[in-house]
């Protein structure tokens, strides 16, 4: 076979996400993630055919250590040579992006300078490119932001209703998330659907552990969520989404909690999680609920009421709506909080199809809401890495 497959990668602080994919079907051939990287026991498990195989990385645990130990899997499996460029999953490009672009010197002092808006992932995606770049020698490299499909948000939707100086001075405004997967989704509900994107006003739900929706018109994004980090917005696993700024001062002066304790509860101990005492878990979730357990009922009606809210007000983002899609783990699986979210929305015309919504899980896309509902409501999976892969090849010519 001649044909080049692309690698790619998603580096964290402690953590490297990697998946070999053939450009065109979309196959992931391998996979793999090292874990605890920076710590004396950091690891790496790859997945080949269906076999998990696990390999200690003690002796160099960090991200090189991790890559090199991907080329030596790739080198066993005859597929070091087949790939033809590597795409890298990028959080925050800020104000310099708004598409995926080939790596060059500029390019990663453009991710350095965006270091302020997402300081604990770009330097992790850097020591990840760093390493790529090493060693395999002579492959370009593509990055692929997060950020980059929000840029199309109008200054009334992206702004904060603070003093403009601070715009202008820090680059304080709303940057979104999830981007490559909005990409992603909106391309396919358009074919699914059988219509051109730039005649669909859609609003996305990604709901995950980390959750966001965004409104999509003309195939743009006219408004997200999530805010100058991924804490705005919905309910989350560990996350509170939107909450009154004055919670800080309220938590220093009678909590006695500083801002970095504060700033940890809100993004890690609150959400799901906080509200119910047991799980970010959306699953563990709705299983204790249907039991009745008095946490979990609240957790799961505020997921869904603050989703359903937003879906309201997304719709006037998006100038209407003609198709809501529901993807991510939580929206592509939880036939539950779809139809309580559609029990909300009856006055925008969308009436739910019991079968339809039972039959659109574990990867199968399909129309949820009955013929006679104004508009579509639909499930769509995503598939960031695919997104990352498409654009990867384009820029690298392949
Ligand atoms: P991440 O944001 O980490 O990528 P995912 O998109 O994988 O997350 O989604 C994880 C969430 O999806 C978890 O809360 C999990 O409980 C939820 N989920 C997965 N399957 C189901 C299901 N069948 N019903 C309800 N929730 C589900």
């Amino acid at each position: 076979m001649t044909q080049k497959l692309i690698l790619v990668l998603n580096c964290g602080s402690s953590s490297l996400k990697g998946a070999v994919l053939d450009n065109d079907s979309g196959e992931v051939l391998l996979s793999c993630l090292a874990e605890k990287l920076n710590l004396p026991d950091a690891y790496i498990t790859f997945k080949f055919n269906g076999e998990k195989r696990k390999v200690d990385l003690s002796a160099k645990p960090d991200h090189t250590g991790a890559v090199e130990a991907l080329m030596e899997e790739l080198k066993a499996h005859d597929l070091d040579s087949r790939i033809g460029a590597i795409g890298h999953r990028v959080v925050s490009g800020g104000e310099l992006y708004s598409e995926s672009i080939l790596v060059d010197d500029e390019v990663i002092a453009g991710i350095e300078k965006c270091i302020p808006l997402a300081p604990l992932h770009n330097p992790a995606h850097l020591l990840g490119l760093r390493a790529a770049q090493s060693i395999f020698k002579g492959l370009p490299n593509v990055v692929v932001f997060d950020t980059a499909f929000h840029q199309t948000m109008p200054e009334h939707a992206y702004t904060y209703a603070i003093p403009h100086e601070l715009y202008e001075k820090y680059g304080l405004r709303r940057y979104g998330a999830h981007g490559t997967s909005y990409r992603y989704v909106s391309d396919e509900t358009a074919r699914f659907l059988g219509k051109d994107k730039k005649d669909l006003r859609m609003v996305i739900a990604h709901l995950g552990n980390g959750a966001s929706i965004t409104a999509v018109a003309n195939g743009e994004s006219r408004d997200t969520s999530m805010g100058l980090t991924p804490l705005e917005g919905l309910v989350m696993g560990t996350r509170s989404g939107d909450i009154d700024p004055a919670v800080f001062s309220f938590l220093a002066e009678n909590a006695n909690m500083t801002i970095a304790q504060i700033t940890e509860m809100l993004n890690k101990k609150s959400g799901l999680l906080g509200i119910s005492g047991l799980s970010n878990d959306c699953r563990t979730i709705e299983e204790e609920a249907a039991k009745g357990h008095p946490g979990a009922k609240l957790a799961l009606e505020m997921f869904i009421y603050r989703l359903a809210k937003y879906i309201g007000s997304m719709t006037v983002a998006a100038g209407g709506l003609d198709a809501l899609v529901f993807t991510g783990g939580i929206g592509e699986n939880s036939d539950i909080i779809r139809e309580r979210v559609l029990g909300y929305l009856g006055f925008l015309g969308l009436h739910i199809d019991q079968e339809a919504n039972l039959k659109a899980r574990f990867g199968n896309a399909g129309v949820i809401t009955t013929a006679d509902s104004k508009a579509v409501a639909v499930v769509i999976p995503t598939n960031e890495e695919l997104m990352i892969a498409h654009d990867t090849a384009r820029l690298s010519g392949l």
